[in-house]
């Protein structure tokens, strides 16, 4: 099988690797890269489809599927059921261009592309973008693990520790994720110390708690809601996120809903509401919260902000009894956010270098190829002793 990285070897996401086998092909990833233009335009990355058998998609964070929006053929796209779900939210609300179609939704047995000789076994791993997949490639000679974005400190963490073990037959070449090479990450180190940190900032605390993170966090909203529970606060989320848990119910039944108790719902006029059909607007105002029993007894509340919230809710008044809480990424801090008092309680989505170098050390194959990360030759840093990593021009 031969291997070409056309996307994403020196960026941040906007992964496509192909691999070949004969006069077969499939594509891994097909993403736009975080924080730098695609260096592959709509045709060349036609070009690569056409001859592609199958698209397998990791995780559904743009980086990594949003150059299907360019798609002109109907190659069947695999990716898990809960990646299914959560890109089929964001394009019924406009976060992304791409409409899920041809996409057929992964369980655990291995696919096989017919005629190529090439097998495909998902393994769910952890990371911060919902039910995602690494992928083993074979064609029963050679074995190729893709990691997509890993780590091995959220909720999910055993399954990224385990995946060694999952690996019966040799690797021979290992495409592994290096975010974090670059980018030394010194805050929180897991999605359980978000917990406890917020934890700990709420009780005794006397302020409402105004925190911003992504919807499709579930790790993260999970954190948030297990903080509330052990303070007796509620928490309260908008129609959109309220939706998107909704849609992920028959993928795991210990997400959060909105008809839990300590969940409650505060209607904002925004189009992310009226995206949402009226009938399903009605389910929701059991669960409604107005602005002035937040007024009332801001203590009991833990309030999920979005553009909305910020602009029509937080006044001058109120914003000098808010506890404010950023949970994201810092790339993205602007407005309140950049007010000194902002507590930052976040983990990242990605593996620490010394998880990678674990993993490495612990899958042992052969050849080591860099991805998704800002230095394409930081992985050469490493002592991995006979483990060759591939050096980029
Ligand atoms: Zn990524
Ligand atoms: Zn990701």
């Amino acid at each position: 099988m031969e291997i070409a990285i056309h996307q994403g070897a020196n960026t941040l996401g906007g992964n496509c690797v192909e691999i070949q086998s004969s006069d077969h092909s499939i594509l891994l990833d097909a993403g736009i890269p975080v924080n730098a233009n695609p260096s592959l335009s709509s045709e060349t990355f036609n070009n690569i489809a056409e001859r592609a058998n199958a698209i397998f998609i990791s995780h559904p964070h743009p980086d990594h599927y949003e150059m299907l929006t360019w798609l002109k053929h109907d190659t069947p796209i695999y990716m898990s059921h809960g990646c299914k779900k959560i890109i089929e939210v964001a394009y019924k609300f406009g976060h992304t261009q791409y409409k899920p179609t041809n996409v057929i939704a992964l369980d655990k047995e291995d696919i096989t592309i017919p005629n190529a000789g090439i097998s495909v076994t998902p393994i769910a791993i952890d990371h911060s973008g919902f039910d995602s997949r690494a992928f083993l490639i074979s064609d029963g000679d050679k074995n190729i693990l893709y990691s997509g974005d890993i780590r091995d400190h959220g909720r999910k963490q055993y399954m990224t520790k385990k995946l060694p073990e999952q690996l019966s037959d040799n690797i021979d070449s290992f495409i592994l994720e290096g975010t974090l090479l670059t980018r030394k990450y010194k805050g929180i180190q897991t999605e359980q110390e978000v917990q406890d940190k917020l934890t700990d900032l709420l009780k005794d605390n006397s302020n409402l708690c105004l925190i911003t993170f992504s919807s499709q966090n579930i790790d993260r909203l999970v954190s948030v809601f297990k903080a509330c529970l052990k303070t007796g606060r509620t928490l309260i989320i908008d129609p959109y996120t309220a939706y998107t848990l909704q849609e992920l119910k028959p993928i795991s039944d210990k997400i959060p809903q909105y008809f839990w108790n300590n969940i409650g719902i505060l209607f904002a006029a925004d189009s992310n509401t009226r995206a949402i059909a009226q009938e399903q607007l009605n389910q929701f105002s059991r669960a409604k919260i107005t602005k002035s029993r937040i007024q009332n007894n801001p203590k009991k509340y833990v309030l999920k902000s979005n553009r909305y919230v910020e602009t029509h809710l937080i006044d001058d008044h109120l914003l000098n009894n808010i506890t404010l809480v950023y949970s994201q990424w810092s790339g993205y801090t602007k407005g309140i956010w950049k007010n000194e008092d902002v507590h930052h309680i976040h983990c990242s989505g990605h593996a620490q270098i010394e998880t990678l170098e674990k993993l490495i050390r612990d899958i042992d194959p052969d050849k080591l190829i860099p991805i998704h990360t800002e230095d394409k030759n930081a992985f050469g840093n490493l002592d991995l002793d006979d483990i060759q990593v591939t050096r980029y021009a």
